[in-house]
């Protein structure tokens, strides 16, 4: 997953050519910059790294999301559906709208079922956020198709998933606009950063102004001289931090490449261990998996930066979640127990703990009690998952001693 394992040379020269100049603003100063508009490189790279034909780079990945609703006129009332299973950013960005989540189960992609999308449908319903979570895809065609069918507005938290495609397209290019960020932790990183990819010349346009004051841009080098049709806000990229993306976006090749091929030696391992490790069961005489591995729409596209699997039931997985843990293997999420990307635990939202009224909270019904939300096929499945993050600085030889301890722990 993280690109900081991987700084070097490259990010180091970016910045330096940014300090040097001293500008560390994106727009403007075309003189005294030298030449160097990290954010806009960045963007262009974007484009042709996923195939989209407009970029905007922002803040932070929440940021990207919030510009993506804005953009999309999505605002006060409107519903937009998500899955449970996502970092609390998705469904912040849908509160800061002024909108209203509507969680809807996720399947053993791990990612939004698409099958279950219309039973959360209302007439109120003006969007769906899959997320493309742990470095791989939704059933996305299929999501897609459900909005299209339905004129859904379909906005992709890629956020996790930089570098992944599904059918040989960028995620994030299915939809209306894509989502991705760049934190400390992402598969490439900025320190903080975001971008939103689309194929509109019009929502891109929305984005551009809606993240920078509603500046239209067109002033020239004179930003006094822009005007502002329409209301926005400051979500703005520094040049900084852009120009340490613009050298991790020139290695995000490298960086899928070696993880793959490191989640490839694992889930081997695995899959051999497994084989040890079914059992018949006495009376079906089927063989029963004890580890059965996430399912990938179109496993080519994962950008492999966790190997996510099954455990045969919750209690199972407990044990192996403490053995693994036990043994030393870093890097092991049981995400049913997690604070941050499982609703189980979202004890905020749940209480709506806000730190000013929400529109939400004017508009809200019991309807929207987020505290008598139940999913079970969510939690069904959950309860039975591991991920282990996969990293780009292992030896072989750590590789090879992560397998023994990963071992030691099923056994
Ligand atoms: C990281 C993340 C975000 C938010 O990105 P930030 O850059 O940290 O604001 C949104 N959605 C998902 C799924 C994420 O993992």
């Amino acid at each position: 997953m993280p690109g900081f394992e991987i700084f070097g040379d490259e990010e180091r020269r970016e910045v330096m050519e940014v300090l040097e100049t001293g500008v560390l603003f994106r727009y403007g100063f075309d003189n005294a910059r030298n030449g160097h508009w990290k954010a806009k490189t960045f963007e262009q790279k974007l484009c042709e790294h996923t195939g989209s034909s407009y970029a905007h780079l922002c803040s932070s990945g929440t940021a990207a999301l919030s510009i993506a609703l804005a953009s999309c006129g999505i605002g006060t009332g409107d519903e937009v559906i998500l899955p449970p299973f996502t970092f609390v950013a998705t469904f912040e960005a849908v509160l800061q709208a002024g909108a209203i989540p509507i969680f809807s189960e996720i399947d053993d992609t791990l990612c939004l079922d698409p099958l279950k999308l219309k039973d959360v449908l209302t007439p109120k319903t003006k969007a769906v956020i899959p997320v493309h979570m742990c470095g791989a895809m939704a059933r996305i065609d299929e999501i897609k198709a459900f909005c299209d069918t339905h004129n859904l507005i379909l906005i992709e938290d890629a956020c996790q998933s930089m570098g992944a495609t599904f059918k040989g397209k960028s995620l994030g290019t299915f939809g209306d606009m894509g989502c991705f960020s760049f934190d400390a932790v992402k598969t490439i990183t900025c320190g903080e950063g975001g971008g939103i990819i689309t194929d509109s010349a019009r929502l891109y346009e929305k984005a551009d102004q809606y993240a920078d004051h509603g500046h239209d841009h067109l002033g020239g080098s004179d930003r006094g001289a822009d005007d502002h049709p329409i209301i926005g806000t400051n979500y703005r990229i520094s040049e900084l931090n852009a120009a340490v993306g613009v050298a991790q976006l020139n290695k995000l090749d490298h960086i899928i490449a070696v993880q793959r091929k490191n989640k490839q030696t694992i889930k081997d391992a695995l899959s051999e261990l497994n084989s040890k490790l079914s059992v018949k069961s006495d009376l079906s005489n089927r063989t029963v998996e004890q580890i059965s591995f996430r399912n990938m729409p179109d496993p080519e596209g994962d950008s492999a930066t966790f190997l996510s699997f099954f455990l045969p039931d919750e209690n199972r997985a407990q044990e192996v979640r403490k053995k693994l843990a036990q043994n030393g293997v870093d890097g092991c999420f049981y995400w049913y127990d997690n604070n941050w990307h499982y609703m189980r635990h979202w004890h905020h939202l749940k209480e709506m703990k806000t730190a000013a009224k929400l529109p939400i909270q004017i508009f809200n019904s019991n309807h929207y009690n987020y505290s008598k939300i139940s999913l079970p096929q969510s939690d069904a499945i959950m309860k039975r998952t591991i991920s282990m993050q996969i990293k780009l600085s292992w030896t072989e030889a750590e590789i090879e001693d992560r397998i023994k301890k990963i071992t030691n722990a099923f056994i």
